[in-house]
């Protein structure tokens, strides 16, 4: 099992809150590194909803979900130019061992010592939900997307999105002036998205020119088609009667699986399947800390905003455990040598 080389603290997530802890950290001079489950940065922004604004994060009137997942690493890489941005992608954490003085993370593959720990897992690794349907399984990667990073690559395609969410409607927005066709099928009429985008959707659906359609009560039947995807057919659960519609793309828009995993076992403290975090972001084991959406505490908000504020906290407690001779204050930024101000 390879073994990396040992750094002062390692990010558990790469979402917003692990971003701007792996900036903190650079800040400070501390070797530090991210490891996530994912295969792309950005935790839920990148994962749920990157063609979203956000408007509550401090400095941005207005961001995409996918642009301030650019900024933060931009931000972090900073630090980081020559060697590349410590970040080990695809590598979800299943292990806390102990070894000659400091930790060492254990991933299905890999091994990542470490004097320290900050835990910013957010809502624990979280993967697609696959499709229920057994003949599906062969198609993903084949047609079948899991994960949507570059809607471009659907332009004049024919594309089935299942699902009645806001991701479901969200992509069906997305799409609808780039595909050839955007088919939505759900298995019920209840839809759980905003309403302004379902009633968008409709509207589009409504025009009747087959450029965006919606079957509700209809379920995927069975996917046509040699190496790649030539056409599907589609059910109505209650009539029973199987139809077939011009397809090459499928995206499964059924939500997200998430796991906590061994974390929960670490000896931390832990209330309801989070993190119970001192205001030093400590979380009862000494040397690792938390932050972000997996932490709780009196008063707890889970948005990106209180995430950056945590990660700076847990970030200068680590430092500080690593170097007890470094300050656990920073500093303000304006005035440190790192970014060739004054002294600091
Ligand atoms: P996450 O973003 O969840 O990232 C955690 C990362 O840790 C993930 O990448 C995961 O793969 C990784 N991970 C977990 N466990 C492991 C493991 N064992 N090993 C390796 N990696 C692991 N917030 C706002 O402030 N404003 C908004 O407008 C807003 N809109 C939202 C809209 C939607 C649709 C959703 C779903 C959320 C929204 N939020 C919003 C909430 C916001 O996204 C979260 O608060 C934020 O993502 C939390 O960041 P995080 O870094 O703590 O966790």
């Amino acid at each position: 099992m390879p073994t990396h080389p040992l750094r002062d603290i390692t990010i558990i997530g790469g979402g917003p809150t692990g971003l701007f802890a792996l900036f903190y950290a650079g800040m400070r001079g501390a070797s530090a590194q991210i490891v996530d489950a994912l295969p792309e940065l950005g935790g839920q922004l990148t994962a749920l909803y990157p063609e979203k604004y956000i408007f509550d994060v401090a400095g941005y009137p207005k961001v995409l979900a996918k642009d301030l997942v650019k900024a933060l690493t931009e931000q972090a890489s900073q630090f980081h130019q020559e060697a590349g941005l410590p970040v080990h992608l695809t590598q979800r954490v299943v292990g806390l061992e102990e070894e000659d003085g400091h930790y060492v993370l254990v991933t299905e593959t890999d091994r990542f010592p470490t004097k320290s720990v900050v835990i910013a897992a957010g809502i624990g690794a979280f993967s697609p939900r696959k499709l229920p349907q057994a003949f599906a399984a062969e198609w993903y990667g084949r047609g079948v997307h899991a994960l949507v990073s570059n809607p471009e690559g659907f332009r004049d395609r024919d594309v089935l999105i299942i699902g009645g969410g806001d991701s479901a409607f969200d992509w069906c927005a997305q799409l609808r002036d780039r595909a050839k066709s955007v088919t939505l099928i759900h298995r019920s009429d209840r839809f759980r998205a905003h309403a302004a985008t379902v009633n968008e959707v409709q509207a589009a659906a409504a025009l009747g020119d087959g450029r965006v359609n919606i079957f509700t009560f209809h379920e995927l039947d069975a996917i046509h088609g040699d190496t790649t995807i030539a056409g599907v057919s589609i059910k109505d659960v209650k009539a029973k009667t199987s139809r077939e519609i011009a397809c090459d793309v499928i995206l499964p828009m059924l939500g997200y699986v998430s796991d906590l995993g061994t974390l929960l076992d670490w000896g931390l403290n832990i209330e309801k399947d989070e993190i119970l975090v001192t205001t030093q972001m400590e979380t009862g084991r000494p040397g690792i800390y938390a932050a972000g959406d997996i932490t709780t505490y009196s008063g707890k908000l889970k948005l990106i905003a209180t995430g950056f504020g945590e990660a700076a906290i847990a970030v200068n407690q680590a430092v500080h455990h690593v170097y007890p001779e470094k300050k656990v204050n920073p500093g303000h930024s304006s005035n440190l040598a790192i970014f060739g101000q004054k002294d600091d």
